[in-house]
């Protein structure tokens, strides 16, 4: 077996914590080590599946929760390379794997003798002796295996598994075209009349990138957020913020190879078919069942609550931002692209605020240490900056991150700047999960977490900087990187942010509360040229203006979340052409066109590009419901970090993963169950009291 030898992949890692040799894995690789780890997972399974011994917790759950450490471990690799640094051959390895690891999970799920004996174990559950935590692993295994399939009937297995391998073509399809219209979008700004409006920050950012694409001494708008953006807010030109926009909002829904719109339509339509052979009406039952919403009343009931009052906060703006466009003697109809650059003009004139004066106290270094002075102040983490160890792209760093009492408890790797392979957006991932479960058994494994953001870099030598939506969002990555980094669970199925889904959100939500504080603006947003401590008289401003454009926000937001729950309700066995369907739902429900939608359905990577998040985009707001009312409890205790409520922020949010059932988790926290006034309070929905 010379490839087993050869191949960096397959052989042990003895690298500095076990992280992967990333200089010497090529692309050729994968496959081959793929095809050898899919054949030792089943192997393994094999042997726990006949084993003649009766089936225990330890020989069949624990067992599972063991085997296939090395499929993991490419595969987190692998799938970490294609979100942040892919390459046409990366991408064509990615669709041939595709269905492929999609047939292998179905073998596992639907492997009729492991089953049966997880199955036996769950019916006696009650008289296992087992521990609460392996109580839940037991559970969560056997419904991982329901939802499979695992009960189904043999040709109805069998159809389950052609979609499930049909899915996982087309979703990879649809995140590569959403990749592909974003680096093949670029708006070259020539002269100065181009830049009209364009503070230095973004001028800077623009030519930078421009360098970096090899475009010469221009200015580049990409459709990166970190671009996008402000090239809507402060752009003078209205044709230019045009043509931004509708290149922004119309990714996916462009006739050729990269079209989405009939992908999205042979999703929906194959997700039905997969909810209805479960049982279920439409895949929103089928997906609601294991959250903590339950089913599709609750949700709605959540979104009506803050759609009509969003909505009307939303025209309040708008006649705001028309007020202001007549006062600089314009008298154009507002559209959608004109909305970001008015509201700025708004925002300066109400809070004497603008972005340009706001960015210069928000260097990325310093509200990364920020997030680490956080960490370490609530939970005693320390992160110790590894710069001999390179990772796999130059600007990736790497941490060693110690508990209070300086064990090692995990690694930390930070990749925050936008570049070409890159997706877009920022999200939290593994290398590696931690348990006590490891290949020999009770070994510790320490978990390796990512972060990706996708921050424009500043020009050379000098510093980027963030806005503060920018710093919220590393805030709010870096709480997910929490939740992974501070697991403290025996059972690798149950670790970190493996909880269900509407708790997810709620370890990062709640740590953007953080950057809010005046006590944690003033130790870390300095100058970057001065090095002086952002003024109270600028915080003040900043927390007089927090709630400004949240109407705008709201109504994008929970747009989208309609509209998703809408197409995952649909009960037809044939889903209909998304783009009409999409305009039907917003007219339905009455969406103001000129604020549009955080995402389109031609370009929802979180309901297309994979089905974490299919019919699940209201789990921000459920999250926030628990992360607003979460953070009062400092509030109450008088301080940001009272060490009695953050022991029971640790214990109960941070690191016991998906031991504990969510709302007994959140009981046991907070001492109640959660009310919803501080989230809509939050957002300026209801008058504070
Ligand atoms: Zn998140």
């Amino acid at each position: 077996m010379t490839l087993a030898t050869s191949n960096p992949l397959l052989q042990p890692w003895s690298t500095p914590y076990g992280l992967p040799p990333f200089e010497a894995i090529s692309t050729s690789d994968f496959e081959p080590a793929y095809e050898r780890a899919l054949a030792q997972h089943l192997a393994e399974v094999e042997v726990i599946a006949s084993d003649a011994a009766a089936p225990t917790f330890d020989n069949t759950i624990a067992a599972v929760d063991r085997c296939g450490r090395l499929l993991d471990r490419i595969d987190n690799l692998f799938h970490n390379l294609a979100s942040s640094e892919t390459s046409p051959v990366l991408q064509a390895v990615e669709m041939r794997m595709a269905p492929l690891l999609a047939a292998h999970s179905s073998a596992f799920f639907m492997h009729r003798a492991l089953f049966a004996r997880i199955d036996a174990l769950h019916a006696r559950r009650d008289a296992l002796g087992l521990t609460a935590e392996q109580r839940r692993v037991l559970e969560r295994y056997h419904a991982d295996f329901v939802r499979a399939g695992a009960k189904l009937d043999a040709a109805a297995q069998k159809r389950y598994a052609q979609i499930m391998a049909r899915l996982a073509e087309l979703t990879t399809r649809f995140g590569q075209n959403v990749l592909a219209d974003e680096s093949a979008f670029q708006l070259v700004l020539r002269t100065d009349a181009d830049a009209a409006g364009l503070p230095d920050f973004a001028r800077a950012t623009m030519r930078q990138a421009a360098l970096d694409r090899g475009l010469g001494d221009g200015m580049l708008v990409t459709l990166s957020r970190s671009h996008i953006v402000p090239f809507l807010t402060f752009s003078e030109r209205r044709d230019l913020r045009e043509q931004a926009w509708r290149a922004w909002t119309s990714r996916g829904e462009h006739a050729g190879e990269h079209d989405n719109r009939e992908i999205a339509r042979e999703i929906l339509t194959l997700r039905n078919e997969q909810a209805r052979l479960h049982g279920f009406a439409c895949y929103a039952d089928y997906a609601l069942t294991d959250t903590m919403a339950r089913d599709q009343a609750a949700v709605t009931a959540l979104l009506k609550q803050v759609w009509e009052p969003a909505k009307a906060c939303a025209l309040e703006e708008q006649q705001a931002l028309e007020a202001l466009a007549l006062s600089r003697g314009e008298t154009v109809a507002l559209e959608p692209w004109d909305w970001r650059f008015y509201a700025e003009k708004v925002r300066r004139v109400r809070y004497d605020l603008d972005e340009a004066t706001i960015k210069p106290y928000f260097p990325l270094t310093r509200m990364v240490e920020a997030v680490f002075d956080c960490a370490q102040r609530l939970f005693g983490l320390r992160f110790i900056e590894q710069p001999q160890i390179k990772a796999y792209h130059p600007d990736v760093k790497v941490y060693e991150v110690r508990g209070a009492d300086d064990a090692v408890i995990g690694v930390f790797l930070h990749d925050n700047f936008a570049r070409a392979t890159k997706r877009s957006g920022a999200w939290m991932s593994s290398l590696r999960k931690q348990s006590r479960n490891g290949a020999g058994r009770g070994e510790q494994v320490l978990p390796i977490v990512l972060n990706n953001n996708n921050f424009a870099k500043g020009a050379a030598g000098e510093p980027t900087l963030l806005s503060f939506d920018d710093a919220r969002t590393l805030f709010h990555e870096f709480g997910h990187g929490l939740h992974g980094l501070l697991s403290n669970v025996t059972y690798e199925r149950v670790a970190g942010t493996a909880v269900l889904r509407d708790f997810v959100e709620l370890p990062s939500q709640l740590f953007e509360h953080w950057l809010d504080e005046p006590e944690v603006l003033k130790r870390h947003a300095r100058h970057y040229q001065t090095g002086e401590v952002i003024p109270d008289a600028l915080i003040e401003k900043l927390q007089r203006a927090r709630l400004f454009n949240q109407g705008y926000e709201t109504v994008r937001y929970t747009a989208s979340a309609l509209v998703d729950m809408a197409a995952h309700a649909l009960t037809d066995a044939q889903a209909p052409d998304v783009v009409a369907f999409e305009h039907d739902e917003l007219a339905r429900i009455g969406a103001p066109a000129t604020a549009g939608m955080n995402h389109r359905l031609t370009h929802f990577q979180h309901l297309f590009s994979g089905s974490g998040y299919a019919a699940g985009y209201y789990v921000y707001l459920w999250a926030e419901v628990l992360d607003a009312d979460g953070f009062d409890a400092f509030v109450e205790a008088g301080n940001p970090f009272d060490p009695a409520v953050a022991r029971r922020l640790r214990e109960f949010i941070y690191s016991s993963g998906n031991s504990l059932e969510p709302s007994a988790a959140y009981r046991a926290f907070r001492g109640r169950a959660p009310t919803a006034l501080p989230m809509l309070k939050q957002r300026g929905l209801v008058a504070p009291t």
